[in-house]
């Protein structure tokens, strides 16, 4: 007997929980003195979230307030509620489309599987590299490209046809049109593709005598057990405007199936308008039922100004905080009566959960999260990075700083923070690229001898060596301790079975996985994540260990095992009382007063289809493919019933950034036109002052310590903190003591206060950055040390000038000095080096433009000191005709002695000329105080520095005794600066900001004010 079809229309929201609520209740003659006997109705919701949310409404409305459906619902649905208390004993079967399969599955007890996902999408990847080696495919076959071709193939099924019949009718189409036409030529090889693949596939789902969803149905049909309750209702749509709603094939698998009695679809007006007609072409026999408004609609919409009817916040967080700050402000006697619903449950459940917390609201939330999203996944994706990567220093580095790997030296010990840090910069100082066997080839290199302890001799150079000394014995201990890891790892860097790369994998996960102590924050959630993560892990390994043996790259593999950790959720725990955040799907099925729709963007609200992306619309829509007007049309259906939902207000909160990018908004908004201007409501215009955060509550101005939202704790440091007198300006310290100064140092001073205080005063170590060919520190120093060798080669055959007679043989001289040099670099460096020194068709080497300085300006030279090293007070020229005294050290790379005795600084530049160059004159004026100590006077000749990367190297800075002093003037002002402590954020050049080694803690924001 054909079941009694009807389609129930209600008129707005309300009506349709009420007639969902009125058909879940036992009808008089369903009931019988024993619960047990009742047979609950089935309900088909869209997820599992809005099946939590609806359980929770039952109990609310039948148990809680004793709702009984009045009776004019009840003769409207023909449906007469069973009197007494049986009606809130009996829960309904709430179900999924998905979950409704597998109760069906379950109970005509089957003996053959029905394959979970992962194992078919694995089954479809081993068809389609089988197919493609009789028919390539005009792409690459990757893993989302076989996850796209299972879902294909799922889509054509459900909506009632053959895949196979389908795609041979298409071959046949493209056939005629591939000799003219280059797009059908491709379709056409894609197909072909296709057809193989499929068959291989269908083969192989046979021999394994397992169910897909189309194998199932068939079976179902047949089955002597067949499942079916008498009352099935429905609340979801067609496909066409739900993706988790009904799709064809349902239709009459559902209106013929043996026992259903009734089958009542239930919808509000709205969204029926489109459903309806598609669904009676299914069911030509259904009823229409149309069920009034049963309470007055009396939602009201919250405003922030008179000019828009949504409310506008810089960004999500700013949603929340909004959110939270009208929850505040109103203090409502049952927060869980209002809720926060967002399109998906990411990014604002991160937002929420912490912005929640942090102003002590309760949060509800049945959302569930991808695994990929949870902290210890990000082990795994380490784990894949550093074997992808080939095991570069950087993918080395971020492992073990994870707070989820846990790597255990020789000796028990954890790997700590500063082991990491001298690891890295090993690694860095000894150029390491990746590669296993360059790590294997560092670790091999004996270690140095251990300098000697200078403790208590204030040696700091001792001191330094000795640090360095321990820095490498430290960083060894770290490379020994992680490379049972990586060879762990090693599979994962050649083609091999998927499976193997997954075991490689997981045994690498295992070997060096933290695991969370007892009383860790959410050490159960990272247990739980642990479990699901390695679940995933060995039911990929066992599917593709069955299935699917052909060797496949690493990093098709990888991207298998990221794809399917974010196709797992998470259920993330929340609290049982307070405000709900909720998916705009389930939300219809809870009881609200007060709901913020938040997120209204383009893109989002709503969200782009998942298009096919194998064939063009015109070929799917004759097979009833869905269209993206009609399931827009119908999102815009659902918008307009979400924002009657609230039984109060409603609020929709628009945000002008996301992730600093500027967005649109959603052009649903038009919707908001509904209220009239007597159904508006204003927020408070001090409700933004409300603090909701420790953070809002100390940075409102004045602060507010003794905000609730504040631990005592942090009540006591506020007011402690507040109670200090004012800090003075940013950038001050106080005096710092006398030093011997580098002039090197003095001059970044000059270019960023700050910049000297990280480096100098703090002592925070520079990045090391990681390049091909020498980094550019030590490519500084082989070109300082092969000039130095080249003029001390030529002093010893005799000669301090070089005139233009001499040049070639001075050539000669340089070139073999240098190539000797560059025999002790490593081949990659060496060939980069000699470019430098020798040049290249478009570019000067700079062993000729030193030459030719040499010629042009240095004339005069009787005398050379190379790698001059200056340490010694040294009396300066300071204003108004005074001098000061200051210790001076450094190393000059020349001072050359003139035939009329006068000396010349010459410092060489690897770019170009400095901005604010100190180094001529001071210098200058500590080599004529030395001279003169040794009983010489001397003068000082213009100076200045050999820059390479000019267009004429020779730049004279301090080319008068005059402007030597004025740089020596400037090194004193400076230093005076550093002794009062003076260390603002001031670059010279905002420029330089981007390639700063300090930047990240660096206060940028006041460059400009100071
Ligand atoms: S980032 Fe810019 S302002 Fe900050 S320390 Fe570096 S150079 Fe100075």
């Amino acid at each position: 007997m054909s079941p009694a079809i009807r389609l129930i229309q209600a008129d707005d929201v309300d009506a349709w929980q009420r007639a969902l609520l009125a058909l879940c209740l036992p009808a008089v003659g369903e009931t019988t003195s024993h619960a047990s006997a009742i047979e609950a109705p089935v309900v088909l919701v869209p997820s599992q979230a809005a099946a939590e949310h609806w359980r929770q409404t039952l109990e609310q409305r039948v148990i809680v307030e004793g709702w009984t459906p009045p009776r004019a619902l009840q003769q409207a649905l023909e449906h007469e509620v069973a009197p007494g208390p049986h009606a809130a004993l009996v829960l309904p079967r709430l179900l999924t489309r998905d979950g409704f399969l597998d109760v069906c599955h379950r109970a005509a007890r089957l003996d053959r599987l029905r394959l979970p996902g992962m194992t078919r999408e694995v089954l479809m990847g081993a068809s389609a590299r089988h197919a493609a080696r009789a028919h390539p495919p005009p792409f690459l076959i990757r893993p989302g490209l076989v996850s796209e071709m299972v879902r294909f193939c799922d889509t054509v099924v459900r909506l009632g046809h053959d895949v196979g019949a389908w795609l041979a009718a298409a071959a046949d189409r493209l056939a005629d049109e591939a000799p003219t036409d280059r797009g059908a030529e491709r379709l056409l090889a894609q197909t072909r593709f296709m057809q193989a693949a499929w068959r291989a596939y269908d083969d192989r789902l046979r021999r394994l005598e397992a169910l897909d969803e189309r194998g199932l149905r068939e079976m179902l049909q047949h089955s002597r057990h067949a499942w079916s309750p008498r009352h099935v209702i429905v609340s979801v749509a067609d496909h066409h405007a739900q993706p988790e709603g009904l799709w064809p094939v349902d239709l009459p698998m559902l209106a013929r199936a043996p026992g259903l009695a009734r089958l009542d679809v239930v919808l509000t007006r709205r969204v029926a308008e489109g459903v309806r007609r598609r669904l009676l072409r299914a069911w030509p026999e259904a009823t229409d039922v149309r069920i009034p408004v049963q309470r007055p609609t009396d939602t009201r919409l919250e405003v922030d100004s008179t000019e828009r009817r949504w409310i506008v916040c810089r960004d999500r967080h700013e949603e929340i905080v909004a959110c939270t700050r009208r929850l505040k402000a109103w203090t409502p006697d049952d927060p869980s009566r209002t809720a926060v619903v967002s399109r998906r449950p990411l990014p604002y459940l991160y937002v929420a959960q912490q912005l929640f917390d942090a102003s002590g609201i309760p949060l509800q939330t049945t959302a569930t999260l991808p695994l990929a999203a949870e902290p210890r996944a990000a082990s795994v994706d380490l784990l894949m990075d550093a074997a992808l990567s080939g095991f570069t220093r950087a993918s080395l580095v971020s492992l073990l700083r994870s707070a989820q790997v846990r790597v255990v030296c020789p000796d028990g010990a954890d790997v700590r923070p500063a082991d990491i840090a001298a690891f890295d910069a090993w690694l860095a100082n000894h150029r390491y690229l990746g590669t296993i066997d360059a790590l294997d080839r560092l670790l091999a290199t004996p270690p140095p001898p251990r300098p000697r302890d200078p403790a208590g001799s204030g040696d700091r150079g001792a001191q330094r060596a000795l640090g360095a000394w321990q820095d490498e014995m430290r960083a060894r201990v770290v490379g020994e301790a992680l490379r049972p890891v990586l060879t762990l790892l090693t599979p994962l860097q050649a083609v091999q079975p998927a499976a193997t790369h997954v075991r490689a994998l997981r045994d690498a996960w295992f070997a060096c996985e933290r695991l969370p102590h007892d009383d860790e924050p959410f050490a159960s959630r990272t247990r739980r994540t642990r479990a699901a993560i390695a679940l995933v892990l060995e039911q990929l390994e066992s599917a593709l260990d069955a299935h699917d043996a052909t060797p496949v790259p690493p990093r098709d593999t990888c991207a298998l095992v990221k794809r399917w950790l974010e196709e797992r959720t998470l259920a993330v725990p929340g609290a049982d009382e307070g405000a709900h955040l909720v998916e705009a799907d389930a939300a219809p099925y809870g009881i609200f007063d007060h709901v913020r729709v938040v997120g209204l963007l383009e893109g989002e609200w709503p969200e782009p289809t998942a298009r096919d992306i194998f064939y063009p619309a015109f070929m799917l829509e004759a097979i009833g493919w869905a269209e993206e007007r009609t399931r827009a049309a119908a999102l815009r259906s659902r918008f307009a019933d979400l924002l009657t939902l609230a039984a109060q207000t409603v609020g929709v909160s628009v945000p002008e950034l996301d992730q600093d990018a500027v967005v649109r908004p959603s052009a649903l908004l038009d919707e908001l036109r509904a209220f009239g201007p007597d159904r508006l409501v204003a927020l408070a215009s001090d409700e933004s002052a409300v603090p909701v955060t420790g953070e809002d509550a100390l940075l409102s101005t004045p602060a507010f310590p003794a905000a609730p939202v504040l631990s005592t704790q942090a009540r006591t440091w506020a007011s402690w903190r507040l109670a200090r007198p004012a800090p003075g300006s940013p950038g001050q310290t106080g005096p710092v003591g006398a030093d011997r100064y580098s002039v090197t140092a003095v001059e970044t001073y000059l270019q960023c206060p700050f910049q000297y205080f990280a480096g100098r005063v703090l002592g925070l170590r520079e990045e090391i950055d990681e390049e091909p060919g020498l980094p550019a520190r030590e490519a500084g120093l082989f070109l300082h040390g092969v000039l130095h060798d080249c003029h001390a080669e030529w002093a010893r055959r005799g000669a301090a000038v070089i005139r233009a007679e001499d040049l070639p043989r001075a050539r000669a001289v340089f070139t073999e000095v240098a190539e000797r040099a560059l025999l002790a670099l490593p081949p990659a460096d060496r060939a980069i080096e000699r470019v430098r020194l020798f040049g290249s068709a478009v570019a000067t080497g700079a062993i000729e433009k030193v030459l030719r300085v040499e010629v042009e300006a240095f004339g005069d030279v009787t005398r050379r000191a190379l790698e001059h090293d200056i340490d010694l007070a040294v009396e300066l020229p300071a204003g108004e005709g005074t001098t000061r005294t200051m210790r001076v050290r450094g190393r000059v790379d020349r001072v050359d002695f003139t035939a009329d005795d006068r000396v010349r600084v010459v410092d060489y530049k690897m770019g170009r000329r400095p901005t604010q160059p100190l180094q001529p004159g001071v210098y200058a004026h500590a080599v004529v105080q030395q001279a003169r100590a040794a009983g010489r006077e001397l003068g000082i000749a213009p100076s200045g520095f050999v820059a390479f990367r000019e267009e004429s190297p020779w730049v004279a800075s301090a080319g008068t005794p005059e402007a030597a002093a004025d740089q020596a003037r400037t090194f004193v002002d400076a230093v005076d600066q550093i002794e009062s402590g003076a260390f603002p954020v001031r670059p010279a050049n905002e420029f330089r900001c981007q390639f700063c080694d300090y930047a990240s803690v660096c206060r940028k924001d006041y460059v400009g004010d100071a």
